[in-house]
């Protein structure tokens, strides 16, 4: 029962995935929350107040205005009477209005109205979520502290449409708010607690012109993997994430950024931290970008001047607030372990975690990872495992050389 004597608002916007939220509002039951539930009126569709209510044992509201619910205006103070409001699913319209303040149903304004946490588990069509509309909301809405839990991959309720968009299962959804409460204050339990970390993960964009960009392949799932990792054995954690499509980890203060000097401002602006582990495919080069998307022409291809950019991981080594443990990556298509070694001597960091990216290892945008973790030491080669897995040994590590 991790999640006796909380109170819980369940704010149940209208996609298809509303039907899970039965299931999730039995499981926090189970845990020993107390839940009620508002909808919206789009949710209607796909759920009934009835079962809702049936199983909160207490009425759903979804009008404002309703002359049959005296109570009506008085329902907004339903967010202020809970430790925790929780948006299930969150649908790219309802995201929308939640980054822009909107409260023209009871659903929103019960939001608008509280300063109670708030934790996110969206559901959309895949194309919905990555669209840059919905990204940049989800931005707004992480800089305003709202947590995600989700999308997760997999087959869409539209036929023959697959990608990131499902809504995360309700037992995912419970484990995501118990440790909401477990993590707050950050950092009171477990080995870590009391250390802080910073965690850079996914690639930077570095535009050419306002509608390209150069990058590097990353999906992110590495370093934020390591980011959820660090706080779950309870260090204070700062994520400062490239553009990715996998959503911020629970517990975490993500910090997103796009280019290699946001990264490294980020970076900085995070600072004094005991641990940082430097695991973004930062782009080695930026272009001299114009302010006018570039024409095609008749003359031929334009030439790009790229110029270098800050290296993140080697002015962190020689930085006068250097964090105790300095973790590095090296992707390597070829003698891993050798071209590891000399940059872990070149960028002057105290591990480096190795791994194959040649395209038959297939570590690129997938789940699992096989590395080595090279230190002062030696070299180790940990067997194939998933991304997850690396990120826990990793952190078990990181816990030892604390001790
Ligand atoms: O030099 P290379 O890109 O292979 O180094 C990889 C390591 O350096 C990673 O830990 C990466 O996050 C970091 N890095 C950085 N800033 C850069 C390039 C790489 O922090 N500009």
């Amino acid at each position: 029962m991790v999640l006796s004597g909380k109170r819980i608002l369940i704010v149940i916007g209208g996609g298809i995935a509303a039907y899970k939220v039965l299931e999730l509002i039995r499981r926090l039951q189970d845990e020993g929350a107390g839940v009620r539930a508002v909808m919206s009126r789009n949710a209607h569709h796909f759920v009934t107040p009835l079962s809702v209510s049936a199983i909160t044992g207490e009425t759903v509201p979804s009008d404002l205005f309703d002359p049959a619910d005296e109570q009506a205006l008085g329902h907004i103070s339903l967010s202020r009477e809970s430790d925790l409001i929780v948006v299930a699913p969150a649908t790219a319209n309802f995201l929308a209005k939640m980054a822009h303040g909107l409260a023209n149903d009871l659903a929103s304004a019960v939001l608008l109205a509280s300063d109670t946490p708030v934790l996110a588990a969206p559901a959309m069509n895949p194309r919905m979520w990555s669209h840059p509309a919905t990204q940049r909301n989800v931005a707004q809405l992480i800089a305003d502290g709202v947590q995600f839990f989700g999308p997760e991959e997999g087959e869409m309720a539209e036929p023959g449409e697959a990608g990131l968009g499902r809504m995360a299962e309700p037992a995912e959804i419970v484990s995501a708010i118990a440790m909401h409460f477990a993590s707050r204050p950050p950092g009171s339990e477990g080995p870590l607690a009391g250390l802080s970390a910073l965690v850079t993960s996914g690639p930077t964009q570095e535009p050419i012109d306002p509608v390209r960009y150069i990058a590097n392949r990353s999906s992110g799932r590495q370093g934020h993997a390591i980011a959820e990792a660090l706080a779950r054995a309870g260090a204070d954690v700062t994520l400062v994430s490239g553009p990715v499509e996998i959503a911020p980890p629970p517990g975490v203060r993500t910090q997103p950024v796009a280019t290699a000097h946001e990264m490294q401002a980020a970076v900085e602006a995070a600072l004094p931290a005991d641990i940082a582990i430097m695991a973004a495919a930062v782009a080695d080069w930026r272009a001299e970008a114009g302010t006018q998307k570039i024409k095609k022409s008749e003359a031929g291809p334009p030439t790009l001047t790229l110029v270098e950019n800050p290296d993140i991981l080697a002015a962190l080594a020689k930085h006068r607030q250097r964090p105790r443990l300095l973790v590095g990556f090296a992707a390597e298509t070829e003698d891993l372990v050798a071209n590891a070694k000399a940059k872990l001597a070149r960028k002057g960091c105290d591990w480096i975690v190795a791994n194959d990216v040649s395209p038959a290892a297939g570590v690129m945008g997938g789940t699992r990872n096989r590395v080595h973790l090279i230190t002062a030491k030696g070299v180790e080669g940990w067997p194939d495992m998933a991304k997850s897995e690396v990120a826990t040994r990793l952190v078990d590590r990181i816990a030892a050389h604390f001790k």
